[in-house]
């Protein structure tokens, strides 16, 4: 069955494109939008809101995602052993560097980037608005399909509603919690490499 990886906090240690926000966007912002998300605001909304407060120009801050960002233990095993799909709310521009860094060649959906000097824009893989979340959310990128997905944030919900077997932690996982739903909890990608038998 097809392995599906979240990037950001599940792939890696701590979300990159928060720790980018943090750094070098517009703190009060950020922090504002995270309180809202779900909340009013969708993510792509959310998302779009906090990365125009990012002015960088793109290498400066793909030089020093792939200087801070580190990968979850197990990554590189779990990549070379399972050939996972990346299905990330993030960016490409981002998110093939490291991997890069890592050696590793990955299948990744993600969005693109529009790094302007006035503030960066989302350029959306996908717009259409999901009939089950009513979000333009990451479960179109995967229909008909049977997979397995590890994930860790609001991102993920409802693409791992609809998959045959979940992994979660933090925010992924306290919301299984709280629809009672199964889902098998993890920290390493070691942890789903084992349960996976891979
Ligand atoms: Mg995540
Ligand atoms: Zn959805």
């Amino acid at each position: 069955m097809q392995l599906v990886l979240d990037w950001d906090g599940t792939c890696t240690e701590v979300d990159g494109l928060h720790m980018l926000l943090e750094e070098f966007g517009d703190r009060e912002i950020y922090e504002h939008m995270q309180g809202v998300l779900g909340a009013g605001l969708t993510l792509h909304e959310v998302i779009a809101a906090e990365i125009a407060t990012i002015t960088l120009p793109l290498d400066f801050a793909v030089g020093w995602m792939r200087e801070h960002v580190t990968m979850r233990p197990g990554f590189k095993e779990l990549a070379e052993r399972a050939s996972p799909i990346v299905l990330s709310s993030g960016f490409h521009e981002l998110i093939e560097p490291v991997l890069a860094r890592e050696q590793i060649e990955l299948e990744v959906r993600a969005n693109r980037l529009d790094a302007r000097p006035d503030g960066w824009r989302p350029i959306w893989r996908d717009e259409a608005v999901c009939a089950t979340c009513g979000e333009a959310c990451k479960r179109g990128a995967l229909a008909e399909q049977h997979y397995v997905f590890v994930g860790d944030g609001y991102s993920d919900r409802c693409a791992a509603l609809a998959a045959e077997r979940v992994f979660a932690r933090d925010g992924l996982a306290r919301y299984f919690d709280r629809l009672g739903q199964p889902y098998e909890r993890f920290e390493t990608l070691h942890d789903v490499a084992a349960a996976l038998g891979v």
